[in-house]
């Protein structure tokens, strides 16, 4: 930039057409504020909110099995889901699942639209019957949140997030750990209480600020609708031919042209605006940030059941049935979904039910190569990762062949596993110094095979001292 020149202040072009619902003309948030709308939607959906709240509550503290009925144990590396452990060697399975369920949401989507989103997911559940209904008890008539009320509310704000990152932890770290972490002191757990105050605050600035925003922006599901939805899915629709042309925006009752021109049924009072949780207008047709609440069904059925006419002015339906086309369940999506679905948990279910009890893997060498021990046996230390993949406690024994002579070293002929735990099991095997021949190598096969006859076996390769006749060889992966 060259000497003296100024910067100059440049002027926010409003935009030209609608961008958000949740953005001003200039760029800036559009904050809102729905009006609650009670309907047989909304008692419905409040009925299912709660049941599922109290799953959500109640659900660490199941167990099944002595496990939890649900669990993502980081710590352990186990995922516990109703009865079945699943353990981190068992990718394949989690994979299938993953893709089993992912099927099924399709398939679910396409049929019924949005219905997670506006029914079941935990954004929609604890935003409209948890938070917002705690930001409208606290309003005095005027509709203002002030001295009381204002700290009455973000008290309470806090309390309840501070319940749901507790809850929310308790899939990760189970109930106990976290009645620990709650009822010592945050000096003894620092790292747990700086865990539990930053979810806190995640759910804090999520349902206090962030709001509709993480289904716009953050959540996947909602940016892939379009993909999923056709023409068929059930969806929140405004039925236009009966409702256009609708009432313009403050006409007078006595104009001529409007007493002429045959209206719609909608009236314009903006009632289905002014409650949807996203800031739209469904009579402008279908929309990505529509989550299908419902709370414009309800709305607007009540402006219908007073004017006497119809409910269902807007209503769940889809964009054929609208245009006056015949329902279709059988589309190629809702029958490729189903096919691949069952694909999934048949593969699922195959696997779990042939997987072996036992998982054994060779971990890599540490320390020395090998070591004499006695007299004329060489000795390599080997380190196994074993783990009982059963629901009950098994014992292990390990035995060596392959080579004759060969023993396996260790403290304690067996060992035990509690039920789907892992442990990393240290031992040496020795051979007759002479079988490891010139070369000083030679491969054993060592099984480790538990109290119900179930075995693994994995191939190692021994290491020793070279013979004097092909000194200057080295054997492969040893300290010269
Ligand atoms: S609530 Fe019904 S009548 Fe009122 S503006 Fe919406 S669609 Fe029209
Ligand atoms: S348009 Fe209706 S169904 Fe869609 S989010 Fe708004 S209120 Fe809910």
């Amino acid at each position: 930039m060259s000497p003296g020149a100024q910067f100059v202040k440049a002027e926010a072009k409003p935009a030209e057409h609608r961008v958000l619902a949740t953005l001003n003309a200039d760029g800036s948030r559009r904050w809102l504020d729905p009006r609650t709308s009670k309907g047989r939607f909304h008692t419905a959906r409040g009925v299912t909110a709660w049941v599922l709240i109290a799953l959500y509550a109640i659900l660490p503290f199941i167990t099944i099995n002595g496990a939890p009925a649900i669990q993502i144990d980081l710590a352990n590396r186990k995922f516990h889901l109703f009865g079945l452990t699943l353990l981190s060697t068992d990718t394949v399975l989690m994979v299938v699942l993953a893709l089993a369920i992912g099927f099924l949401i399709f398939l679910v989507t396409a049929l019924f639209g949005r219905v997670w989103c506006g029914w079941a997911c935990p954004q929609t559940v604890y935003m409209e019957f948890v938070y917002r209904p705690i930001e409208k008890l606290f309003r005095d008539k005027q509709g203002r949140t002030t001295g009381w009320r204002f700290a009455a509310k973000y008290a309470l704000y806090f309390l309840v997030s501070l319940h749901l990152s507790n809850v929310f932890l308790s899939y990760f770290v189970g109930t106990e750990a976290v009645r620990r972490w709650t009822l010592g002191s945050p000096f003894d757990h620092p790292a747990a209480f700086m865990l539990v105050m930053v979810v806190t605050g995640l759910m804090l600035f999520d349902f206090l600020f962030f709001r509709e925003q993480t289904c716009f922006v953050a959540c996947p599901y909602g940016r892939i609708q379009a993909a999923l939805l056709d023409r068929h899915s059930l969806i929140v629709t405004y039925d236009q031919r009966r409702g256009e042309p609708r009432r313009p925006l403050r006409t007078n009752p006595g104009d001529i042209s409007l007493k002429q021109a045959p209206l719609g049924d909608c009236v314009n009072c903006l009632k289905c605006v002014t409650t949807c949780p996203t800031g739209i207008d469904i009579r402008e047709g279908l929309q990505m940030e529509c989550i299908g609440c419902a709370q414009c069904i309800d709305a607007c059925d009540a402006v219908m059941t007073k004017l006497s006419k119809p409910v269902g002015l807007i209503r769940y339906s889809s964009q054929a049935m609208i245009a006056g086309e015949a329902k279709s369940l059988f589309r190629a999506r809702t029958l490729i979904y189903p096919v691949l679905f069952v694909a999934a948990v048949t593969v699922f279910v195959t696997l779990l039910l042939t997987r072996s009890p036992l998982d054994v893997d060779l971990l890599p060498r540490q320390g020395a190569p090998f070591y004499a021990v006695g007299t004329g046996e060489i000795a390599n230390q080997m380190r196994l990762s074993v783990a009982n993949r059963s629901e009950a406690a098994r014992t292990y024994t390990v035995t060596v062949k392959g080579v004759g002579g060969a023993r396996v070293l260790m403290d304690a002929p067996d060992f035990s596993l509690a039920p789907t735990e892992s442990r990393i099991v240290g031992f040496a095997i020795s051979l007759p110094r002479e079988a490891l021949g010139a070369r000083g190598q030679a491969d054993v096969l060592v099984s480790v095979t538990d109290d119900r006859g179930a075995s693994r076996t994995v191939r190692y390769h021994m290491l020793g001292p070279v013979h004097r006749s092909n000194a200057g060889e080295t054997p492969k992966g040893a300290t010269p």
